[in-house]
């Protein structure tokens, strides 16, 4: 056996054929043995083989199941969660659905869904009392196109919308069944639904509201017609009122100068009485001219073409304080003024008036006894100049401080006070002219301040 392995089948059989028999039958014992040995070690490592093959078949069943149990256990976690996801989307989907129902059912406004082709394919119970039905099968069966008082509005209507389109708060007309003309405000959405285009539409009766509007309209053409009337007439009394003033200036001028002369020319020849009558008429007919004198003053005020331009203040005071400050100092008085007092934006003869009238009030309503003390500064906050004109004198009780600014309205008699009346009227007027504003602070015996407010003037000063 060994020769057949080392040296090939021949040299085996030929050792064979040249052995003796003996030695051939042990040389075949001996072979015999070595083959079964192989065979032995054969089947041993087979069987060790065939061990590890099962051993590893084992594992990998093992293993196998392994994977099979996990992927079973994550796949049934997923779908259970899944589930329970789609479950809350449907409770959501259904709470949304009944919310929109609710809405759709109970509102107020009227709510329908119809086809392109009209076709109403629902609509709310708002919708029936809007058109004046009897019950919301007998909208169902209508025509979107019955609701509308032209027909062709609704082609009109949808015909201009896109798709995924609306319109918002359209005014339309609508038929309602009784055939009385509505105005509805129509607000619409476009959609898709099952491939078909939906229209779905609110609408609100807006008849009185158009009514309501429409009478709005014609109050306010009345109104405007009324202020030009108005505005008309008053430009005719103004120049009215500047020409009586003016034509009775000449009459009244003949009494003063008559009475003057009456007493001058006859005076000896007439008693005491008849000396008080002549000194009444004159101090009576002096009264008249200076009212005159106001009021025209005041319709001038109102006639004049007002020009704003940036004027000094203190060029305005001074001038204002030339006209008065001699009877201050011989009353023992004095007006001061802080300076500067800055720039307004104003019409310079407007400013004067206004000034002089402030000026000649503080050194007029004083204390018995008590010199006139005038303090003319001003302050300036954006944009904004406040003149202050603040006297010592009788001061003015809070009920009367917004009156005296009206014409002709006086806290005292003649006698004490002498006056006309329109000088504050014509603060008041001028600071408006100017785009101002006039006003005072005072206490009764404590002074009065009064104040004119006016935009502050820049560049060159007229
Ligand atoms: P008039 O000075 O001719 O009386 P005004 O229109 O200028 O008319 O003023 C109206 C009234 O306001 C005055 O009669 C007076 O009672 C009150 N008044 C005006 N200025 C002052 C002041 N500085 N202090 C107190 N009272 C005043």
């Amino acid at each position: 056996m060994a020769i057949r392995r080392e040296q090939g089948a021949a040299a085996a059989a030929e050792r064979v054929r040249a052995g003796s028999s003996t030695g051939l039958a042990e040389s075949i014992l001996v072979g015999m043995e070595e083959l079964r040995a192989t065979e032995r070690g054969l089947l041993a490592v087979r069987a060790a083989a065939s061990e590890a093959q099962a051993s590893r078949t084992k594992w990998i069943v093992l293993l196998g199941s392994l994977a099979v149990i996990a992927v079973t256990v994550v796949s049934s976690r997923l779908i259970s969660r899944e589930i329970e996801r789609r479950r809350h989307v449907d409770r959501g989907l259904r709470a949304s659905e009944a919310r929109y129902r609710v809405l759709f059912d109970r509102n107020l406004a009227a709510i329908a869904r119809t086809r392109r082709d009209g076709l109403v394919l629902d609509c709310n119970a708002a919708m029936v009392r809007l058109l004046g039905c009897a019950s919301r099968e007998e909208v169902l069966g209508m025509s979107a196109s019955q609701f509308y008082a032209d027909p062709g509005d609704r082609e009109r209507l949808v015909a201009g919308v896109a798709p995924g389109e609306g319109v918002v708060d359209r005014e339309v007309r609508f038929r309602r069944k009784s055939g009385e003309l509505i105005w509805v405000s129509m607000t619409f959405i476009e959609y898709e639904e099952a491939g078909q285009p939906i229209f779905e539409a609110v609408m609100l009766d807006i008849t009185d509201r158009k009514a309501t509007s429409a009478q709005i309209e014609e109050l306010n053409a009345a109104l405007a017609r009324q202020i030009r009337d108005l505005a008309a007439a008053n430009q005719e009394l103004d120049a009215f009122s500047y020409s009586i003033s003016h034509d009775l200036r000449a009459p009244l001028r003949a009494m003063q100068g008559f009475s003057e002369a009456l007493l001058e020319d006859y005076g000896e020849r007439l008693d005491a009485t008849g000396h008080d009558y002549a000194g009444r008429i004159v101090a009576a007919s002096r009264q008249m001219d200076a009212l005159i004198q106001d009021l025209l003053a005041y319709s001038r005020l109102v006639r004049v073409e007002v020009k704003l331009d940036p004027v000094s203040l203190e060029a305005v005071v001074d001038e204002a304080c030339g006209t008065i400050e001699m009877e201050v100092k011989e009353r023992g008085g004095e007006i001061i003024v802080e300076r500067p007092l800055g720039r307004v934006l104003a019409h310079r003869a407007v400013l004067g008036q206004i000034v002089t009238n402030l000026l000649a009030n503080a050194v007029k309503f004083t204390k018995a006894d008590t010199p006139p003390v005038v303090r003319v500064r001003s302050e300036s906050d954006r944009g904004r100049v406040r003149l202050w004109v603040e006297d010592n004198g009788i001061g003015i009780a809070p009920q009367h401080r917004e009156r005296i600014f009206r014409a002709f309205e006086r806290l005292h008699g003649a006698q004490q006070y002498p006056g006309t009346g329109i000088g504050l009227a014509i603060v008041q007027k001028g600071a408006a002219r100017l785009g101002g504003q006039a006003g005072v602070e005072s206490e009764p015996g404590a002074g009065s301040r009064f104040w004119v407010e006016l935009a502050e003037g820049e560049g060159a000063t007229a």
